[in-house]
């Protein structure tokens, strides 16, 4: 029995006709993921920018390494504790010149 459905690679877009029911590559790009958006991720912390490989998310943020990266509120807390440790150290706040 043939299947009539096509494929389509979220990757490379490229269209096809699967000759077996499990598909493990696309015959275009030999990509595994073909049936993966392609999405990108963003440090909330660092605004580091990658492409996710598994539809897992990662624990941690590949460039600054904080485990908060998709956490919003995760910015104002590490500018929080960044202007703590700068009192503590200063025994000043820090001045902010525009
Ligand atoms: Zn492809
Ligand atoms: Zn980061």
């Amino acid at each position: 029995m043939l299947i009539k459905t096509l494929l389509e690679c979220k990757r490379c877009g490229y269209v096809w006709q699967p000759r077996s029911k499990v598909i493990y590559i696309c015959p275009n790009c030999k990509s595994k993921y073909w049936n993966e958006e392609k999405t990108e991720l963003e440090c909330f912390v660092c605004g580091h920018r990658w492409r996710q490989k598994s539809l897992q998310l990662p624990k941690y943020c590949p460039n600054c390494h904080c485990a908060n990266w998709n956490v919003p509120e995760a910015i104002e807390l590490v500018k929080a504790t960044r202007e703590l440790e700068e009192f503590l150290r200063t025994g000043s706040w820090e001045e902010k010149s525009m």
